[in-house]
């Protein structure tokens, strides 16, 4: 289970060998309650205790069977009126079945939003539901809809920008294909319709568009995945990015003719992954509501040109293919169609290309020597070279749109970021990308953490009630694992790739020889370790870290770039250039080639500051099944997020805490029929203590603040229960 119970809730005393009943569980048992029992297949059904003989609990199942278990296998219910609690801070008994249970109920009803707390979780519908559009941003404008929704959370957003004056962050993850993008485009959505006094809706959602054509891909679990570097490489059956396809299916003939643009089917990098078309999807069609979205948001068609003819290029050069010359594995390159092409696009000479692809320059003391490339070496060359002009590209396009749409042009306003990030992956093999993504998401488990352990005491103090510091799981050594110096994992990994007789197996050594005694690093069998994060144990497989954290563009790529005629292939060298100068300014020990480590962890610790600066609002959204098929819901799949994205560090906060909140108002009109005698006062504060005395429930279990009751977990439950028996 991933609610780690405190232990009265399942051990038992016993005293001369009977039970005494001391916890939670002893008065559901005693109350013959609603109980979920674990089966064999660790699943849970829903059960009522019908009687108990000595060690077994007989349980009568919801459809109809008869059950004999003992009590360490069963867990309470909650009672039937907290089903589908819109909340999970409402429920009496937060255990593991019972929020699956709840999450499915609702999402079996269309609701598909649940707040955990102050969380907002979102369970992809994976299929249209009407709770969008024009109608429900009024609702929720209006505040006339109270159901949790991401349009709530943006609404929030935006009041709590206008009210303190302070620049507001929505941060949403999940795993690939749990809907965090869509989310952030509804996010978005609403937002614009809120500022569209000042005429930038259409503006503003047409990046999307763009930045979607740039930015995603078609991969195994999603058709239109968010993705960083596939131009080069990719699994079977998935896509490059979307821009390739729709442009080489789009374009019009005299637009093809100037890019010197094939079919997809042409070029290696598309062909390559055996996957050209994605079912439902007309590229060609999406190219032009691409062109619109250029024109919408005014980048000029001259930019629209360069942007086109880079991207040709970068297929291009993908076909430039190159035949072993000697037996040492030297190349040279096939004279081709690639070879040609590719330099006229980029505005550069065949030889140069030739040149930047077979051979690199090596510094030995004061004199440069001409190093032949091998096969290999000149495919990575190559395929570097590509790779970087895509990303250079990417950036140069959101530099234009901002600058069209004049962003940064007013300082003093204040904004709303939605930031949507990878979550947390654990696969049966991880490799650098996982290391590099669960290290941010520990970044922002601290982040999460810190904050909502702050709101939830905030909440406390304000209403004036005694409060004892909540500790909460803390993620500072793994952290620490990974950013100590000179004896963490990125410092060693770092160090590792700059020795050029290392290999990934010595690399996996180093971290056993140097990590061993660190509480989150275990060791594991050859070239692998193990690191303990904060949403469970992963097992690293080293191959390929040095590699993939070496940044294999070499300096005669840059040259390549920045001696081109055309203006973009120059704007990248020098943006390239600009970024070494920066680092080296900074130290000079750093002053060789940054590796990829180190710059994810500068561009961490900057959306960290921006992040740090603002008020944050959580969304965690969760893939409901495997199949991408509506209204299944796998539990092994559904329990595995919720624990990876934290929702158990916020009921176990809130467990810690006193999870049920009721105005005193409400309190007593709930619950003041169920007392037996009749009191002088009938405010709503003295029928609440009443009810409380009367019911016999302790002191410690609950709190009366300024406007509030506050009460421990499964105290409602027990008044819930006497209402029952009474009426
Ligand atoms: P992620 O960005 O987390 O990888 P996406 O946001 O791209 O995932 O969502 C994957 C797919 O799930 C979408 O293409 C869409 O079909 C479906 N989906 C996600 N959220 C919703 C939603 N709120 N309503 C309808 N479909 C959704
Ligand atoms: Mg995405």
């Amino acid at each position: 289970t991933f609610f780690k119970e405190p232990p009265s809730v399942s051990s038992r005393a016993k005293i001369n060998g009977k039970p005494v009943f001391t916890d939670t569980m002893d008065y559901v048992l005693q109350k013959k309650l609603r109980v979920w029992c674990s089966s064999p297949d660790a699943t849970w059904e829903l059960g009522q205790i019908q009687s108990i003989s000595g060690d077994d609990v007989e349980i009568l199942l919801v459809n109809g069977e008869v059950l004999t278990l003992s009590p360490e296998r069963l867990l309470p219910a909650n009672p039937d009126i907290l089903d589908g609690v819109d909340n999970l801070i409402h429920m009496s008994y937060l255990n593991e079945p019972s929020v699956l249970y709840n999450l499915q109920f609702r999402y079996s009803r269309g609701l598909i939003y649940t707040k955990a707390g102050p969380v907002l979780i979102a369970v992809n519908p994976l299929k249209e539901v009407p709770l969008y559009g024009k109608d429900f941003i009024t609702q929720y404008r209006k505040k006339l809809n109270d159901d949790p929704h991401v349009y709530a959370v943006a609404d929030l957003a935006f009041h709590e920008m206008l009210r303190d004056g302070i620049n507001q962050s929505i941060i949403i993850s999940g795993e690939s294909g749990a809907g965090k993008t869509e989310t952030a485009k509804i996010a978005m959505q609403y937002l614009a319709t809120l500022g569209d006094a000042c005429g930038m809706e259409s503006e503003v959602l047409q990046t999307n568009v763009i930045l979607e054509a740039l930015g995603n891909a078609k991969t195994s679990r999603n058709d239109n995945s968010s993705r960083f570097s596939r131009v080069v490489r990719r699994a079977t059956g998935e896509r490059s990015y979307h821009i390739f396809y729709q442009l080489c299916s789009g374009a019009p003939p005299l637009l093809k003719k100037k890019m010197f643009l094939k079919e997809a089917n042409y070029y290696n990098y598309l062909k390559q992954s055996a996957c050209l078309r994605i079912d439902g999807v007309d590229d060609a069609k999406r190219f032009s509501m691409l062109v619109d979205a250029l024109d919408i948001v005014q980048v000029s068609k001259d930019d629209q040109m360069k942007l086109f003819s880079m991207l040709s290029a970068v297929l291009w050069l993908g076909n430039i293919s190159f035949s072993v010359i000697d037996s040492e594995n030297h190349v040279e390159i096939v004279s081709n169609e690639g070879l040609a092409t590719a330099a006229k696009l980029l505005g550069c000479s065949a030889p140069q290309l030739v040149n930047a692809f077979t051979a690199r320059k090596i510094q030995a003391g004061k004199d440069n020597i001409i190093q032949k490339l091998t096969l290999t070496q000149a495919i990575d060359a190559r395929d570097a070279l590509a790779k970087s002009i895509y990303a250079h590209l990417f950036d140069w396009i959101v530099e234009q749109i901002n600058h069209s749409l004049g962003t940064g042009r007013h300082h003093t306003w204040r904004s709303i970021s939605i930031l949507d990030i990878y979550g947390f992956e654990s696969f049966i093999k991880n490799g650098f990308e996982q290391f590099c993504i669960n290290y941010a998401n520990e970044r922002l488990q601290q982040h999460f953490n810190r904050h909502l352990f702050k709101l939830e005491q905030e909440e406390y103090i304000e209403d004036g009630i005694e409060w004892a510091d909540v500790e909460f799981v803390d993620n500072t050594d793994c952290l620490s694992l990974f950013e100590k110096k000179p004896l963490g994992l990125l410092s060693l990994l770092d160090e590792e790739s700059t020795f050029p007789k290392a290999t990934d197996l010595s690399f996996a050594n180093k971290l056993k020889q140097h990590l061993r005694g660190n509480s989150a690093f275990r060791d594991e069998q050859e070239g692998a370790f193990k690191i303990c994060h904060y949403a469970g144990e992963v097992t690293y497989d080293t191959t390929g870290f040095l590699e993939k954290n070496r940044d294999p563009l070499n300096s005669e790529s840059i040259q390549l770039l920045s001696s081109c005629k055309c203006e973009l292939p120059k704007y990248f060298a020098s943006v390239m250039v600009a970024d070494s100068q920066n680092k080296s300014s900074q130290s000079a020990v750093d002053s060789q080639k940054q590796s990829v480590v180190t710059k994810f962890k500068a561009q961490l610790f900057k959306l960290m500051q921006q992040l740090e600066n603002t008020t944050p609002h959580f969304i965690r959204c969760i893939q409901p099944n495997s199949k991408q098929r509506p209204m299944l819901f796998e539990h092994d799949l559904v329990t595995h997020q919720l624990k990876c994205c934290g929702v158990l560090e916020v009921v176990r906060i809130s467990r810690a805490g006193y999870p049920t909140r009721m105005t005193h108002q409400q309190f007593a009109e709930r619950y003041g029929c169920l007392l037996l005698q009749s009191i002088a006062s009938q405010d709503p504060l003295s029928v609440s203590v009443a009810v409380l005395q009367q019911f016999n429930i302790p002191p410690e279990m609950y709190q009366v603040g300024y406007t509030k009751l506050f009460l421990r977990t499964g105290q409602v439950a027990a008044l819930e229960n006497g209402k029952n028996q009474m009426l």
